[in-house]
């Protein structure tokens, strides 16, 4: 397994400051400070990576779900019991706050190391089949879940336990190895989880981390049996691509522009403290965030109005523990440009700012909580992922509208409709183009792992979570076992003018239909 000091150690260092050519340095968003270097792996090391990865894997899938189990569970509480030292980690890393570390990734992570202990078994188990077609009539059909053998994961840098590490459990559950390309930008939390699995039980090299850039992840594609891509719509068409020259499986979990409809029977309160919350949480940066919304015009201007009061309110910088902030910093420095970029767009094309509006001067990398009015779908912002603390509110003049708004875009990955008529909820919910529509909530879906979670349009292809979320990681192997032994079938040579007809006789009677 690999581990800090496994990785090239004279090139990694978790808290000192001796990069090298070879080397990644990695910021703390909040602060500025490099606080580690890890290694930038390049494709021969990779290479090495995959080898061992093929070594172990037979050993870890012969230990059936019965050893790999206790295994997770052992992980589920090492994660609760070491959660202050991942949050650390985690927000040293992104600059989040200690709340979204606590909400979005211990309790996801340690969640997921329980459900699939216990899911595994239950979506991969032998499915006994039984069919209507006459030449299978009284064999044995079986479909079985055949691990794929070495899963590559490349995540992103928003979540690095959920979405970079999360979906490395299902893969190692279905009895796979694999190797993690976390993002360059915040590779400790998956070498931290390496700890993890390696004190918990896992044998040595079946979870290995490849840090390193995108030319790391370029190279693991090229290594791999199959790959589970987290990030951004172009990155993902690049490994869609790649993937397809290996003719190897890739589910691709990809950007989003999340809308958030408000009809005019719908609880204000409940529909504006979510508004504010699941855009700003995280500073912004989820996949499903709420990046837009749609307000029936009878109750825009009060809507309006409590969201500015309670985006005014947010307490923003960067986090000294439990309950200090509520808004950290953007991780990817980057980021910061594209957020600005889209606001004063925005502005240009008309925009209003209530609140908020620009990046914070100083140590770290902050933008401020930002409301926009007056925006409409030539303007970036309400087109193009932001990926930031950022609230764009539209009016429209009925539900129509809304919904029409809410599906002119290349992206389909969430979305939310408020209503307190909840039939009617349900049935706006089910004409939004995308994976999951949350009614009088949002992005709650995603704490349910029995739930598929992925993108229509361009926001990706597979899913994560339910069944799909590890069979995908498997090959489905039919065997048909026949269990008596006449010497010759029917269909058999010779062919006889007989036989021919009477297997046309019978053709008919069992495919005779209707008039
Ligand atoms: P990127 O697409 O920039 O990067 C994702 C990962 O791919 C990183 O590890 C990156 O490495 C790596 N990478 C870059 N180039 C290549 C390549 N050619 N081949 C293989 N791997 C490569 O995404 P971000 O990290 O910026 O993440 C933010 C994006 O992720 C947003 O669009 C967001 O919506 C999306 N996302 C989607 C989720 C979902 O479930 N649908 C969940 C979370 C985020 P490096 O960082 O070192 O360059």
């Amino acid at each position: 397994m690999a581990s800090v000091e496994q990785q090239a150690p004279e090139e990694v260092a978790v808290n000192g400051n001796n990069g090298s050519a070879g080397s990644i340095a990695v910021e703390n968003p909040g602060t500025g400070e490099v606080i580690a270097h890890v290694a930038d792996l390049d494709a021969a090391a990779v290479h090495e990576m995959a080898e061992r990865a093929r070594q172990v894997q037979p050993g870890w899938e012969a230990m059936g779900f019965e050893g790999r189990a206790p295994i997770f569970k052992r992980a589920q509480k090492w994660i609760m019991d070491n959660q202050d030292r991942i949050i650390d980690t985690i927000v040293s890393e992104t600059g989040k706050t200690y709340e979204d570390a606590q909400l979005a990734e211990i309790s996801y992570g340690a969640h997921a190391f329980g459900f699939w202990a216990k899911n595994a078994p239950k979506y991969l188990a032998d499915e006994k089949v039984s069919s209507s077609q006459l030449f299978v009539k009284g064999k044995k059909l079986t479909v079985r879940w055949r691990p794929l053998g070495v899963i590559g994961v490349i995540g992103p840098w928003n979540y690095p336990l959920t979405n970079s590490f999360g979906d490395c459990i299902p893969a190692l559950a279905a009895g796979n190895a694999v190797i993690l390309k976390p993002s360059e930008i915040t590779p400790l939390t998956s070498l931290l989880m390496a700890e993890c699995l390696q004190e918990c039980g896992l044998p040595p090299d079946v979870y290995q981390v490849a840090t390193g850039r995108g030319a790391t992840g370029k190279a693991l594609i090229d290594e791999v049996d199959m790959i589970m891509f987290t990030g951004s719509t172009p990155t993902g068409k690049k490994v869609a691509v790649a993937a397809a020259e290996r003719l190897i499986p890739a589910s691709l979990e990809l950007g989003g522009k999340d809308p958030l409809i408000v009809l005019r029977d719908a609880d204000l309160d409940r529909a504006a403290n979510a508004a504010v919350f699941y855009s700003m949480q995280n500073s912004g940066q989820t996949c499903i965030s709420i990046e837009r919304v749609y307000v029936e015009a009878p109750v825009y201007d009060e809507f309006v109005q409590k969201v500015t009061e309670k985006v005014s309110a947010l307490r923003h910088g960067h986090p000294q523990g439990p309950g200090s902030v509520e808004v950290g910093a953007m991780t990817f420095p980057p980021q910061l440009d594209l957020v600005e970029k889209h606001v004063a767009d925005a502005v240009a094309k008309g925009a209003k700012v209530l609140v908020g509006g620009k990046r914070r001067e100083g140590q770290g990398y902050y933008f401020e909580p930002t409301v926009l009015t007056d925006v409409d779908h030539s303007m970036e912002a309400m087109t193009d992922e932001t990926f930031g603390p950022t609230l764009p509110i539209m009016k429209v003049e009925d539900v129509e509208e809304a919904i029409k708004m809410a599906n002119d875009s290349i992206f389909g990955l969430g979305g939310s409709v408020f209503t307190k008529d909840l039939a009617k909820g349900e049935a706006v919910a089910r004409r939004i183009h995308s994976g999951a529509v949350n009614v009088n909530d949002a992005l709650i879906n995603y704490t349910a792992l029995e739930l598929p979670m992925g993108g229509a349009k361009q926001s990706g292809l597979g899913s994560r979570h339910g069944a799909n979320g590890i069979r995908k990681y498997c090959e489905p192997q039919t065997i048909v076992v026949s269990r008596s032994f006449p010497k010759r079938d029917i269909h058999m040579f010779p062919y006889t003018e007989k036989n021919t007809k009477r297997i046309g006789k019978v053709l008919k009677l069992v495919n005779r239909g209707k008039k």
